[in-house]
């Protein structure tokens, strides 16, 4: 019987079964099919994680953390979770190769994935001119022209921000109204250096070698092609929670989620189920920031280790 199933290796649970295995829990395992250390291995310059002095990538922020964690006994098993049920205060848990475990607490860590728009050039130029996050990459762009695809809150919202510090932002939608809050709309709407572009579809992302050049986009209703010279594309089409494994045979989930499907936790990352917990971007409101992925793991962590006790 596992103390603490850790669903998800990225840093949410990675800094989770630090918390839980040097907190005095000794069978503590995390399950990740991949190697540990989640979407952020995926970057290419991180200089936002407090304390790093130099720009590193992903890969080389993250490249420590899982040894830290097995230095203080957590256990990596490489398996990917498909389902969690709970009976009689026992979690059950069954992995894609159909071994199952059973775990007295649970930590949900599966975080979500950006959806993709699908358009020519979306792929090729991912991560050196297109990026699914503002607060990320924004910076890069200080004082050039950049384009925002989408019209939810998420690309109005990262408009707005990336206004601030962007010459101009094209905000490209391929209808003429938003499914935004209308305050949000309003913000956007007022933000002088925000140039709307609706009812357009994205035909292609456009470079060279260097990364990004600009975008082509055509309208809907005369079929005519503009072209928007922007070095940096932020696509914002929405997100997938990978909150799978939480789905019961009858198709709800085991514990609160949101329309959205994300997990609903207090201040605690309890979940509306006792002993499941959920802690970065599978949860509500989150940052969608390592940094905060991180202190969600730590706080379960502390947390889970007072449930136990
Ligand atoms: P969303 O609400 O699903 O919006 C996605 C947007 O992308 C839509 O405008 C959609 O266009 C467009 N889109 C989808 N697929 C596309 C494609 N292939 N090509 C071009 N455009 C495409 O996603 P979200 O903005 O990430 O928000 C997700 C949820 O989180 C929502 O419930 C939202 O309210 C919530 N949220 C809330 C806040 C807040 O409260 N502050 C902030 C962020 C997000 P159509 O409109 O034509 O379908």
């Amino acid at each position: 019987m596992l103390d603490l199933a850790i669903i998800g290796g990225g840093p949410a649970g990675l800094t989770a079964g630090l918390y839980a295995t040097r907190g005095g829990l000794k069978n503590v395992v995390m399950f990740e099919m991949g190697m540990p250390g989640g979407q952020i291995t995926g970057s290419s310059e991180i200089e936002n994680y407090p304390g790093q002095a130099e720009i590193v990538s992903g890969m080389d922020l993250m490249a420590n953390w899982p040894e830290q964690c097995q230095r203080f006994g957590l256990k990596h098993e490489m398996n990917q979770i498909t389902s969690i049920t709970k009976n009689n205060d026992i979690f059950n848990i069954t992995g894609v190769d159909g071994k199952t475990y059973e775990a007295k607490s649970v930590l949900m860590a599966t975080g979500s994935v950006p959806r993709r728009a699908g358009f020519k050039g979306e792929n090729e130029f991912f991560g050196r001119g297109i990026s699914t996050c503002a607060t990320c990459d924004g910076f890069f762009y200080k004082g050039k022209e950049v384009a925002v695809v989408g019209g939810g809150d998420s690309a109005i919202e990262e408009a707005v921000y990336l206004a601030k510090l962007c010459s101009k932002v094209y905000l490209v939608h391929r209808r003429d109204t938003y499914r935004a809050a209308p305050s949000t709309i309003e913000h956007m709407k007022h933000t002088k250096n925000i140039e709307e572009v609706t009812n357009v579809t994205v035909e292609e992302v456009f470079g060279d070698t260097s990364g990004v050049l600009g975008l082509r986009v055509k309208s809907k209703e005369t079929g005519e092609i503009r072209e928007l010279p922007t070095p940096g594309v932020f696509i914002f089409v929405g997100r997938d929670v990978l909150n799978a494994p939480l789905k019961q045979e009858d198709g709800s989930f085991l514990c609160d989620t949101n329309e959205a499907g994300e997990v609903i936790v207090d201040l605690k990352m309890r979940t509306s189920v006792k002993g499941l917990y959920a802690a970065g971007d599978i949860r509500i409101d989150a940052s969608k920031q390592v940094v905060c992925a991180a202190g969600d793991g730590a706080t379960a962590a502390v947390n889970i280790i007072e449930y136990l006790g």
